[in-house]
């Protein structure tokens, strides 16, 4: 079968590779999920994976499938599979995978300490832009029928949701906490995912310019930009960063003002990074909800469909020069969504 393959380390190596198919049986335990994959959005990471700056190919192969924001219908399941997850399902896979850390041991691999980590489609795995994958039940989630259009927005919501769910969490620290007014910076996939996620919670978004946010979330790629969202954060209210910049980038900061507000403030700052299985099922829960409440929403985002494999270099190029694209997503087979 086709998979759209690069050779980390080696830049702009984007190809097809012809690989097995994969069975249920790969997977011990009997919970083995084979999936026909139907659609795979492609992102930021993907762009840096072919630009040989990320990623790097599983032991013993020289080519690495990219593709992590994945979505398909389950073909076949091992005798240990729950009843949750059939053939003719939905459902998506997540990205990361345990490693040796303890948090692995409690599925918590998002938060792992390792140096080295496993993840689908970016680092040491093989992901998802290929015809069929096979993957332990434990790491997919079932969606709904009424998700088929929008269900490849999932894995980049669950990383919106970490995020807010997180400075949820963190806030327990205080008796009360009733934020009003949130303000996203960034407007790609996740800044707007992360828009959603706190609309879906009551949150007022709001401009940088007004000062006292009680929840700031950053995914603009650009770091400069936290200094100043650190500035306007409101008092017990919390930052959240979500962006990978892996460049030198450096930036003049007013730092007694901000270490003081800060201190004073009781304030809190935070990155977070891929996302765990509670993410995933608020994450269906809100694109359910986003469909009831904001109906047609959510398939705006899907601006840009590259229809079969084949057309891997559509893909890449949209990805990397067309601007006016929100989501880049391979149509790997049709699945009866307009
Ligand atoms: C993926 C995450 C992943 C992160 C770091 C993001 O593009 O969506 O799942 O953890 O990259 O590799
Ligand atoms: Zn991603």
């Amino acid at each position: 079968m086709k998979a759209i393959a690069v050779h980390p380390g080696k830049p702009g190596s984007i190809h097809l590779e012809d690989v097995p198919k994969p069975s249920p049986d790969d997977i011990p335990g009997g919970r083995g999920v084979l999936v026909k994959v139907l659609r795979v959005g492609v992102d930021g990471t993907d762009k840096e994976i072919n630009a040989a700056e990320y990623g790097a190919a599983p032991p013993g192969d020289d080519f690495l499938i990219i593709g992590h924001e994945n979505f398909g219908t389950v073909e076949e399941v091992g005798p240990n599979v729950p009843d949750t997850i059939r053939p003719g399902n939905y459902v998506v896979a997540s990205v990361r995978r345990p490693g040796s850390s303890l948090y692995g041991k409690i599925g918590l691999q998002d938060f792992t300490t390792d140096d080295v980590y496993y993840e689908r489609g970016i680092n040491l795995l093989h992901g998802y832009l290929t015809e069929y994958y096979v993957e332990d039940s434990d790491f997919v989630f079932p969606l709904p029928e009424t998700l088929r259009e929008v269900g490849v927005l999932l894995e980049p919501t669950t990383v919106a949701e970490k995020g807010i769910n997180h400075a949820y969490e963190i806030q327990r620290r205080l008796k009360i906490w009733q934020p009003r007014r949130a303000a996203i910076l960034g407007s790609g996939t996740i800044g707007l995912l992360m828009a959603l996620a706190a609309r879906l919670r009551g949150l007022e978004l709001t401009v940088l310019s007004l000062p006292q946010k009680h929840l700031i979330m950053d995914a603009t790629g650009f770091s400069p930009i936290i200094w100043e969202a650190a500035e306007v954060l409101g008092k017990n209210g919390v930052l959240v960063l979500s962006s990978i910049t892996g460049g030198e980038r450096k930036a003049e900061i007013n730092s007694d003002r901000i270490n003081q507000s800060f201190v004073l403030g009781n304030k809190v700052m935070v990155g977070t990074v891929n996302a765990a299985p509670a993410d995933f099922r608020s994450g269906v829960d809100d694109l359910i909800k986003a469909e009831a409440l904001f109906p047609g929403w959510l398939k705006k985002l899907l601006t840009t469909p590259i229809r079969g494999l084949e057309n891997y270099d559509q893909m890449i190029r949209a990805l990397t020069e067309d601007r006016d694209a929100i989501k880049v997503y391979v149509e790997v087979a049709p699945n009866g969504a307009g």
